[in-house]
C-alpha cells in the first residue's frame, strides 16, 4: 500500500490590507499514515494556519498541502461534496462548527450521505453507529447543539468526522476550551478511535502537556517557523532549541490553568513586523550577535531531530 503523505508547505499569506501577514513560511512537514504528528507553539505563531491549510479549510498563497500525493481540496462553503473525505478537522469550538439549526442526526449525517457513503434508508443506523463510536447516547440524535455540554459538543463534532470515514484527522486545540477532567476523556477518544480505524493525526496545540502523551512526533512554531522537530520522547528528554526548552520549562513550573506560556521572558513580537534574523533573538537567552542577523535553518542534530539555531554551530 502507498505510504500516506501529508505535506503541507510554504510561505501562507493571509490578506489582511493593508498589510499582508505571512502566517507560516518554510514550513514543510510530512505525517506517514498512523503517525500523530503534535504541533505546538504560542497563539499567534501559525499554527492553526498551518492545521487550516491541511484539512483544506484555507487556501495558501503559495505552498500546498498534498494528501497521498494528491492536493487537499480546498472546500468553499457549502460544498462538502469538493472536499477531501479523508481528510477531516476537529475544531476547538464545537460549538461555532456546528449549525444549531440542525439537530445532531444531520450534523453528523449530512456530509456522508452528500458523498455516497450511506444512503438514506441506512442513514439514521449509520449516524446512531457514528455516535456510539464517539461516546455519546445516540439517544439524543434529535436533539439540537444546544442541549449538550462542551465534552458533548465536541464528541459530536468526532462523531461527524467518523462519518465521514477518515484517514487523516486535523485537530485544531481540540481539547482547550474543555474542562481539564473532561480534556482528558476526550484525548481517550482520540487514541481509542486511532487503533480501532488506524487514523493519522495533525494534532495541534498550544499546551506541550496536551501534546506529550498521544503525539509520535512533535513540531514547534515560532512566529511561522518551524523551529524544532523530533521524536516526542527527544523534545521532552532533550529538547535542543531555546524557544522549545522555555515551553518545556514552563509546562513544569505552572499548574495547568496557569500554563499559558506567557511566563517566557518578552512578549510574543506582532507577526506583522517579526524580527530580523532569529524571530526568537528578543527573548533568547542565549543569544548571539548573529542571531539579530542570520535566521538560521533547521540542521539534523540526531536521527530524526531537527533545530534551527545558531547554537547548533
Ligand atoms: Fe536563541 Fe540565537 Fe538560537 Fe535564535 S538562533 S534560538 S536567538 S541562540
Ligand atoms: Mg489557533
Amino acid at each position: 500500500a502507498p505510504t500516506l503523505v501529508q505535506r503541507v508547505g510554504a510561505a501562507l499569506g493571509r490578506a489582511r490590507p493593508p498589510a499582508t501577514v505571512h502566517a507560516v513560511s518554510d514550513v514543510s512537514l510530512e505525517i506517514a499514515q498512523g503517525e500523530v504528528l503534535g504541533l505546538v507553539g504560542e497563539s499567534g505563531c501559525g499554527k492553526s494556519t498551518l492545521a487550516r491549510m491541511a484539512a483544506g479549510i484555507q487556501l495558501a498563497s503559495s505552498g500546498q498541502a498534498l494528501y497521498r500525493g494528491q492536493p487537499v481540496a480546498v472546500q468553499r462553503g457549502t460544498r462538502v461534496h469538493k472536499s477531501t473525505r479523508q481528510v477531516q478537522m476537529i475544531f476547538q469550538d464545537p460549538y461555532a462548527s456546528l449549525n444549531p439549526r440542525h439537530r445532531v442526526e444531520r450534523i453528523v449525517g449530512e456530509g456522508a450521505f452528500v458523498h455516497g457513503l450511506i444512503d438514506k434508508p441506512g442513514l439514521r443506523d449509520y449516524v446512531c453507529d457514528c455516535m456510539l463510536r464517539a461516546g455519546i447516547d445516540p439517544a439524543y440524535r434529535l436533539r439540537y447543539p444546544h442541549q449538550f455540554s462542551g465534552g458533548q459538543r465536541q464528541r459530536i463534532g468526532v462523531a461527524r468526522a467518523l462519518a465521514m470515514q477518515p484517514e487523516f484527522l486535523v485537530c485544531d486545540e481540540a481539547v482547550a476550551a474543555l474542562d481539564v477532567s473532561i480534556q482528558a476523556q476526550v484525548l481517550n477518544l482520540f487514541m481509542q478511535l486511532r487503533q480501532d480505524f488506524s487514523l493519522t493525526y495533525l494534532f495541534v496545540s498550544h499546551d506541550l502537556g496536551v501534546v506529550r502523551h498521544l503525539s509520535d512526533r512533535v513540531a514547534v512554531m515560532y512566529l511561522g517557523r518551524l523551529v524544532e522537530l523530533a521524536p516526542a520522547e527527544d523534545i521532552f528528554a532533550r529538547a535542543n532549541h531555546p524557544y522549545t526548552r522555555a515551553l518545556l520549562d514552563n509546562m513544569l513550573t505552572l499548574d495547568a490553568r496557569r500554563r499559558r506560556f506567557r511566563a517566557i521572558q518578552g512578549e510574543i513580537p506582532s507577526p506583522l513586523d517579526p524580527p530580523s534574523g532569529c524571530a526568537f533573538h528578543p527573548r533568547c537567552p542565549h543569544a548571539l550577535p548573529r542571531c539579530k542577523q542570520e535566521t538560521p535553518q533547521p540542521q539534523r542534530i540526531a536521527p530524526g531531530h531537527f533545530s534551527a539555531c545558531h547554537l547548533n554551530g
